[in-house]
């Protein structure tokens, strides 16, 4: 099948050659076999070739389902031990589908949806699916920002009307850095905070935007100790500009605004608070990802991600840890 390799220097850790179907034609010839998923994977997992971990061999043989057994010491090891896919009963070619589904859905997944196009009985597991999925659309020790970057958080509007009128006491708070390119908007960080005190909002802004970065923010007290963090601090005060917000910080107003409507459209507002720490994730992947013209190339990127996060389980998806109740002061300055 003509499928498309490509050359590529280092994305983080990752080395090698790009190797992905670029349509669902080459993504059903190329991986309808148990076997030929498991070797793709095993390519992903070791780029430079497996290495056993036990003895650190490098030859191997499939012995059977995702089992490789080492040559030398005979131990065996999953292919999906460790990943996201870890202890599934599904075919990894089903779970292929998944994921071509999701990266391709322009939108956004939707637990029904993915149950419908995957004609899968519950559910349940299209929503564990989905949530599994969006765990991996975070890459572990990802690019930190630079340049100039607006930072502000938001409660999404929309979901307290989700909420059905109740559970406003514990408000999500969200939190976005907004990097600018020649051409508006560059990447984008984003994800959940617990109040918006300075603690949590350096704490984002250490994993999230590189030191000696510019970062405008507006004059909550917040973010009164971010020069002494190493960044370069530009303050506009909405009362003394004369501007509306989102004039001030137009990057972070335009992304909330598509992300408030993205929440209201695929998941009708129907997304609890406890769960909301990956919906920024799916969205931030989606929209780092918007200029790209291949499909297969995000199939690829998340399936490549998804073999380096650590797999959770169903308790842990509906039962995370409990978060405290968020509540945000008015900012000083704004009228
Ligand atoms: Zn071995």
């Amino acid at each position: 099948m003509g499928i498309r390799l490509t050359q590529v220097t280092t994305i983080g850790r990752i080395r090698g050659v790009e190797d992905y179907p670029r349509n669902l034609t080459e993504l059903e010839a190329r991986f309808s076999r148990e076997e030929d998923c498991r070797a793709w994977l095993v390519r992903l997992r070791w780029p430079e070739g497996f290495r056993c971990p036990r003895c650190g061999g490098g030859k191997s043989w499939p012995v059977r389902g995702t089992l490789l057994e080492c040559a030398g010491c005979r131990s065996q090891t999953s292919v999906i031990a460790g990943t996201i896919f870890q202890d599934t009963r599904t075919p990894l070619a089903v779970w292929f589908r998944a994921m071509w589904w999701v990266t391709t859905q322009k939108n956004g997944a939707s637990a029904l949806g993915l149950q419908r196009v995957l004609g899968l009985r519950s559910y349940e597991t299209a929503w564990t699916w989905l949530h599994k999925l969006r765990r991996a659309m975070v890459r572990p020790g990802r690019d930190l920002l630079t340049g100039r970057v607006e930072v502000d958080e938001t409660y999404p509007g929309g979901l307290e009307e989700g909420m059905r009128g109740r559970g406003t006491e514990t408000k999500t708070l969200i939190i976005l850095a907004v990097e600018e390119d020649d051409k508006g908007i560059g990447r984008i960080r984003m994800r959940q905070i617990p109040d918006a005190s300075a603690a949590s909002l350096e704490s984002f802004l250490a994993e999230s935007v590189a030191p000696g970065s510019r970062v405008h923010t507006d004059g909550w007290r917040g973010y009164s100790g971010v020069s002494a963090r190493g960044y370069v601090h530009e303050v506009t005060v909405i009362k003394r500009s004369r501007l509306t917000a989102s004039e001030l910080l137009p990057g972070v107003h335009r992304v909330f605004s598509l992300l408030k409507r993205w929440l209201m459209g695929t998941h009708q507002g129907a997304v609890s608070h406890k769960h909301l720490d990956y919906y920024p994730d799916e969205f931030t992947f989606r929209f780092n990802r918007r200029k790209s013209r291949s499909l297969g190339k995000l199939f690829f990127r998340l399936a490549q991600q998804a073999v380096i996060v650590s797999p959770v389980t169903y308790d842990l998806i509906v039962h995370p840890s409990p978060k405290t109740v968020r509540v945000r002061p008015q900012p000083v300055g704004v009228t």
